[in-house]
């Protein structure tokens, strides 16, 4: 084939696929907040949901950021973002249950986090609302999904919502707009190669 006809085959093809793109834009006339679920056992849940949390807050939206994590260690995206004024930030900071061995402390750790994520989920100024690892708060049974769905569906109509965590509640994928599974195709610490300040915390 010339020159010219792989421009001209290309050249058609690009007019085709713009016309599919431009067909699918036309028919997204939804105009509302969308629900995300970050899940799966590949590295990028929660700093996908960070960036997403950064791009909301460069065009100048209000943001919750509710971590449900046990570590007590202070990660880069947080030392970077916490004195942002537009930023809502509550972590739990439980200690490592392996370390802590208190479902109690436990239940009433991530009930009291979630008390700080309820008022975020009603308040309409805030734009998009981080749930971070709330995923495990289901599983364990800390949190019930009957409490956590209601709050996370019910929210103003124009909040998006991010939850994060490993073994996603079915009725989380159920209700999500956007679900993505990252699946692990690798990861450097498997190969022996030490977790890394500025790339995993
Ligand atoms: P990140 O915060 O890097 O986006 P994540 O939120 O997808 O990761 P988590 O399950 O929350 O992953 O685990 C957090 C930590 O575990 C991070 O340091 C991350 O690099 C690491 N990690 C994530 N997935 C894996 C994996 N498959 N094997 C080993 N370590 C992992
Ligand atoms: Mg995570």
């Amino acid at each position: 084939m010339s020159n010219d006809d792989r421009n001209e085959r290309h050249k058609k093809a690009m007019q085709r696929r713009k016309e599919i793109v431009d067909e699918k834009i036309a028919q997204a006339q939804t105009e509302r907040g969308v629900f995300i679920v970050i899940t799966g056992n590949g590295k990028g849940k929660t700093s996908s949901a960070i960036g997403t949390a950064v791009r909301s807050l460069g065009h100048g939206f209000k943001v919750g950021l509710i971590q449900f994590i046990k570590g007590t260690q202070a990660t880069g995206e947080v030392l970077y973002l916490q004195d942002d004024p537009n930023l809502y930030l509550h972590q739990m900071k439980t200690g490592f249950t392996w370390e802590t061995q208190n479902r109690d402390a436990d239940i009433a750790a991530a009930r009291e986090t979630w008390s700080h994520a309820l008022p975020l989920l009603s308040n309409p100024d805030i734009h998009l609302v981080v749930l971070d690892e709330i995923t495990y708060m289901l599983k364990y049974g800390y949190l019930s999904i009957e409490e956590v769905l209601p709050a996370i569906m019910n929210r103003p109509a124009h909040q998006s919502v991010i939850v994060t965590g490993r073994a996603a509640h079915r009725d989380l994928l159920e209700n999500a707009d956007t679900v993505s599974e990252i699946n692990p195709l690798k990861h450097a610490f498997e190969a022996g190669i030490k977790a890394q300040v500025g790339i995993e915390w």
